[in-house]
């Protein structure tokens, strides 16, 4: 066994002491009002500050397409829009 620095009671629970869970803290949006966590973008609308950062209903239409399971479709469609032609030319 290694030979180390003493060790007693005061310096475990000391250092424990910074061990305590704190509880999470939510803040309601400026837009919706739905609860989220600070200094994030807003789950539910995607605004960030006022300004919509994300589009939260492109996302959700893209969700259901995937779970119909009709996404491949949808992906080959918009390949088939890009001629490689025009492609080389950009
Ligand atoms: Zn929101």
């Amino acid at each position: 066994m290694v030979v180390r620095m003493r060790h007693t009671r005061s310096h475990t629970r000391n250092r424990r002491s910074h061990h305590a869970l704190k509880t999470a803290q939510f803040v309601a949006c400026g837009k919706c009002g739905s609860q989220n966590p600070p200094h994030t973008v807003c789950s539910n609308c995607g605004s960030y500050k006022g300004r919509v950062v994300i589009d939260m209903a492109g996302k959700i239409e893209q969700k259901q397409l995937r779970k119909k399971g009709k996404h491949k479709e949808a992906k080959e469609k918009s390949e088939k829009d890009l001629d490689p032609a025009e492609l080389s030319k950009k």
